[in-house]
């Protein structure tokens, strides 16, 4: 039954990719004959992508919310870890403590729990890892895009047969513009193609509940080269994290290498920034806008922008979308930033794209044996998945807040919730005099109360006053 269906993945990103492959290693570990994947991107197959700064940044792949168990059961764990950053942990900075606000907060990895360390890796190495680990019969069509999609019911068999028309562009080597197009037929469609998803548009159009929402927040980030490690600020030479300032600022800081660090101020703002000019001039000014945004760490900013060529500079508008089900009858399945877009700053996208395409692609698997049909086994996807997604959505846009606030009791919150983090003893030892002290005080009011119940009375109306 799986065999005689034909599904189509739309974006070769790392949502459609591990799509792809833990619905092929599913049906090797069962020992049934595979589904016929055809994969379509829009872009050329990536050479040298590594030399892209601007593309080429690092991502926190997760234990807590599953992007290490994503890639372990994908098979990729070992050789991910292989090529990952040397990243020892995550600091936060800022952490009101002893009357002051100290920085250099660092959170050692667990070497308790190995199976949920992170790891840091380059998106590129992520990527390509994921494409070599393809079997060969398995090939993405390059330059080819989703133009068109709709679902074809036909109701003079019996029964009905139902697919999903697509229409796929294939482009020009030399040129963008759309070359020759096909309409194909397939049984499931599986959109993973990115935040600005064309498969979302073609078929929710301009609904407001589908569209990107900006989260006032926008952020300028560059990646730092120095000559010697030694050089490297010593607060990011071999983990990553996060100082809060106290004005409405934060900075992102992540160690790639001995001598490189990416980082990546953010801040609170009304509307998202204008798409980035690609001019020498235009990156100058971005360089020199950063050192004004980071004025609140002033020594720390000015050895980043020092060592920072202009040329790895970007600009960063957040946007983010609550999660949404499949379309047309279950034919048509969201996986990854096509469905819940999240902002860079929250670390958690690339391990949602990872666990959606682990999640989907076992469902997928199951056809014939758990789940009935192809849309019984997307349903059973959605109702895991938008929940899922919506608990870490809203987590990211409350951290976010947090991030950019000046608000004296949002302020102290953060500085609680950082400070437990970073001390879980202590905030545990506290917490718990907490509740014995509750607990005691509830006991003597109680007992107080069981000696003292005659004289006391309660409800009824107050005693007349005595004149
Ligand atoms: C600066 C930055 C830092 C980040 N850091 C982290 C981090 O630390 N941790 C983390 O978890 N996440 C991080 N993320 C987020 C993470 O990169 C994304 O959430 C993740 O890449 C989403 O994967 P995806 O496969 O869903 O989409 P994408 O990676 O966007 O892939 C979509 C693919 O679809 C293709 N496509 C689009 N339209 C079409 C079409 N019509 N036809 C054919 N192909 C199409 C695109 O070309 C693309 O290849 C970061 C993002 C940025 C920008």
């Amino acid at each position: 039954m799986l065999a005689k269906q034909r599904i189509l993945v739309v974006g070769s990103g790392i949502s459609g990719l591990s799509f792809v492959l833990a619905l092929l290693k599913q049906c090797e570990a069962d020992g049934v004959a595979p589904p016929s994947v055809t994969i379509v991107e829009q872009h050329a197959e990536p050479v040298n992508d590594e030399s892209n700064e601007r593309a080429n940044y690092s991502i926190g792949i997760r234990g807590d919310i599953g992007g290490v168990q994503a890639l372990e059961s994908l098979g990729v764990l070992a050789e991910a870890q292989r090529l990952a950053c040397d990243d020892r942990g995550f600091f936060v900075g800022s952490v009101w403590r002893d009357g002051q606000w100290h920085q250099d907060v660092m959170l050692e990895r667990s070497e308790r729990r190995p199976e949920a360390r992170g790891l840091r890796i380059s998106r590129v190495k992520l990527r390509a890892l994921l494409l070599r680990s393809l079997p060969s019969h398995v090939q993405v069509r390059w330059r080819t895009r989703l133009t068109g999609v709709a679902l074809v019911r036909d109701d003079t068999t019996s029964p009905a047969t139902v697919h999903v028309s697509a229409q796929l562009s294939r482009s020009d080597d030399h040129d963008d513009s759309d070359g020759t197009t096909s309409e194909e037929a397939f049984e499931l469609v599986v959109a993973a193609d990115g935040c600005r998803s064309t498969a979302r548009s073609l078929v929710f159009g301009e609904q407001p509940q589908y569209a990107l929402r900006f989260t006032n927040s926008a952020g300028i980030a560059g990646c730092a080269h120095f000559a010697d490690a030694n050089d490297v600020p010593a607060i990011a030479r071999t983990c990553h994290g996060v100082l809060f300032g106290t004005k409405g600022r934060s900075l992102f800081l992540a160690h790639e290498s001995p001598t490189r660090v990416m980082w990546a101020l953010s801040y609170p703002t009304e509307q998202p920034r204008p798409r980035d000019v690609d001019s020498d001039q235009a990156r100058e000014a971005l360089l020199q806008e950063a050192r004004v945004c980071g004025a609140e760490q002033p020594a720390l900013m000015a050895q980043l922008l020092d060592a920072t060529p202009a040329s790895s500079m970007r600009s960063i508008s957040m946007f983010d979308k609550m999660p949404h089900a499949s379309a047309l009858d279950n034919r048509l399945v969201f996986i990854g930033d096509s469905t819940h877009p999240v902002s860079p700053y929250g670390g958690s996208g690339a391990n949602m794209a990872l666990v959606d395409g682990v999640h989907l692609g076992s469902a997928v698997a199951q056809l014939g044996r758990q789940h009935a049909t192809i849309e019984a086994a997307v349903k059973a996807f959605d109702a895991e998945m938008v929940p899922r997604a919506e608990r870490i959505c809203s987590q990211q846009r409350m951290m976010l807040t947090l991030s950019h606030t000046t608000k004296w009791w949002q302020l102290r919150a953060r500085s609680m919730m950082l400070t437990c983090l970073a001390y879980p003893r202590t905030a545990l030892t506290a917490a718990s005099g907490l509740a014995l002290a509750t607990v005691v005080g509830l006991a003597a009011g109680a007992y107080y109360l069981y000696n003292n119940a005659d004289s006391l009375t309660f409800g009824g109306s107050a005693p007349e006053p005595t004149l």
